[in-house]
């Protein structure tokens, strides 16, 4: 059992990374922004009550999404592992994991520039469906403003306009940042957990052999 969590700014490039390390090691993803958006598209009342806190860059409960995760987990396919991507978001979430005895052995953490996140969150493009990502510069898709695998059309985040991403860059600080000094803590006195920092702003294919080779060492 090996479970992994990708901590970082929002725009950073977690489900970037996420998506590739799940190609490469058959890990399922656990994107708890993915499965957020997934409710609202359904139009469940969880959906309903997140999407006005998301739309306004705040977190969605802590209740709710440790909910979500719980869930997740029980599928089978998540047996042998599973990556955390955007989850904990809170120190309370963090402690949820433990409370609930979620395995964890490596806690990689995506450095970034605020500056970089903007012009990153400005240029994405999501699949709603999948929740494949792109970004118009940077990794752009082979149709404009289509997805490669389906070929429907592409969509901006609501929660990406410049405004709403200043919010989140807030209580990124707020409520996330702390989380880098649990678990680096953490790591420091638990022979089984591994806290890695990786540089995010390079180009997509060195971050991705940087994080793969941290997966390979420590899981
Ligand atoms: P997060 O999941 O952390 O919010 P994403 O993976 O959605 O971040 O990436 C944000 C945007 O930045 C996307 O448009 C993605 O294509 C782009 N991106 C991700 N990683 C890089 C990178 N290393 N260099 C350039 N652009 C990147
Ligand atoms: P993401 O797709 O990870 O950028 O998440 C988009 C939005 O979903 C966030 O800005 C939050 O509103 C909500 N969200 C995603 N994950 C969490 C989480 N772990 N805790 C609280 N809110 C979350």
């Amino acid at each position: 059992m090996s479970g992994m969590i990708l901590l970082g700014p929002p725009g950073a490039g977690k489900g970037t990374i996420a998506a590739y390390i799940q190609r490469e090691r058959d890990l399922p993803v656990v994107s708890t922004g993915h499965l957020l958006r997934q409710a609202i598209a359904a139009g469940t009342p969880l959906g309903l009550a997140a999407k006005t806190l998301m739309d306004q860059g705040q977190l969605v409960s802590d209740e709710v999404v440790v909910g979500l995760v719980r869930d997740f987990l029980t599928q089978p396919v998540c047996r042998h592992g599973y990556l955390f991507d955007g989850f904990p978001r809170t120190v309370v979430q963090a402690e949820a994991i433990l409370s609930e005895r979620i395995a964890i052995r490596l806690v990689c953490c995506l450095t970034v520039s605020e500056e970089v996140i903007v012009a990153r969150m400005s240029g994405r493009r999501v699949h709603p469906a999948s929740g494949r990502v792109y970004h118009i510069d940077n990794a752009p898709p082979k149709r404009e403003g289509l997805d490669d695998e389906t070929g429907e059309p592409l969509a901006t985040r609501a929660d990406d306009q410049p405004e709403v991403v200043l919010d989140r860059l807030r209580v990124y600080h707020q409520q996330t940042k702390p989380l880098i000094d649990f678990y680096r803590t953490r790591a420091a006195l638990e022979p089984d957990l591994a806290f890695v920092e990786v540089d995010a702003s390079q180009p997509v294919a060195q971050v991705q052999s940087e994080v793969l080779r941290m997966v390979a060492s420590e899981m």
